[in-house]
């Protein structure tokens, strides 16, 4: 079982993560917590070639594209499909779909060569639910204003134009799968957003 969590910067991501994997574990799961771009040494190479190039190194958006889908390539197969076979349950800080958004709908690559390039990093292989938590651009902004973040540059060197189109493109594509991806109100007391993903985790695959 693989859950993957999306959303923009400061829309709860890493806490839900955490809050999830914990109830999972009290109720006698394995989990697997992981993280993209990371996960793997290769991974979290790729994740600090990606941190220096929003310092503004001219990075093209292609190359980006291709990092983030090389990171992900590895993190499939060193890491999550081994822990799916042994029956353990992975929870994924982000996954393909941030490519698709970020690369595909914020950096206007076409999205032809998105999907192509995810599908081959993946292969055929889809999270089973993807949570995404959705925000205001200026909910998450003004939420990791004061936070060290290890990827810090992003933020300060996008616009808000560019987290709108970001926070759209994720609403888009749960409109287009609904089965996949959950929406959630990440802009509500972590508290209330823990429960709500509880209640449908349970729904989903333990009843
Ligand atoms: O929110 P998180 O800590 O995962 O953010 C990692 C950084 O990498 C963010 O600045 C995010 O915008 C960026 N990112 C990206 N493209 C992706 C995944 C993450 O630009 N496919
Ligand atoms: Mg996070």
């Amino acid at each position: 079982l693989l859950i993957s969590f999306e959303g923009s910067e400061g829309s709860g991501k890493t806490t839900q993560i955490s809050l999830l994997s914990d109830k999972l574990e009290d109720a006698g799961y394995d989990v697997v917590v992981t993280r993209e771009p990371g996960g793997t040494e290769l991974g979290e190479e790729i994740r600090h070639l990606l941190k220096h190039s929003k310092s503004g190194n001219g990075m093209v958006p292609e190359a980006e594209l291709l990092l983030f889908a090389a990171a992900r390539a590895q993190l499939v197969r060193e890491k999550i499909l081994p822990a799916l076979d042994e029956g353990k349950i992975i929870i994924c800080d982000r996954f393909l779909d941030s490519t698709t958004v970020y690369q595909g709908v914020g950096r206007q690559l076409s999205k032809e060569p998105v999907t192509v390039i995810n599908r081959f990093a993946v292969g055929d292989f889809m999270p089973d639910w993807t949570i995404i938590l959705d925000v205001p651009a200026e909910v998450g902004i003004e939420r990791i204003r004061h936070r060290a973040s290890d990827i810090p540059d992003r933020m300060e060197s996008e616009n808000i134009e560019f987290y709108r189109a970001v926070r759209e493109g994720y609403l888009l594509l749960a409109k287009s799968l609904p089965d996949r991806y959950s929406v959630y109100d990440g802009a509500q007391p972590k508290e209330l957003v823990e429960d709500e993903i509880w209640e449908e985790t349970q729904e989903r695959f333990f009843r």
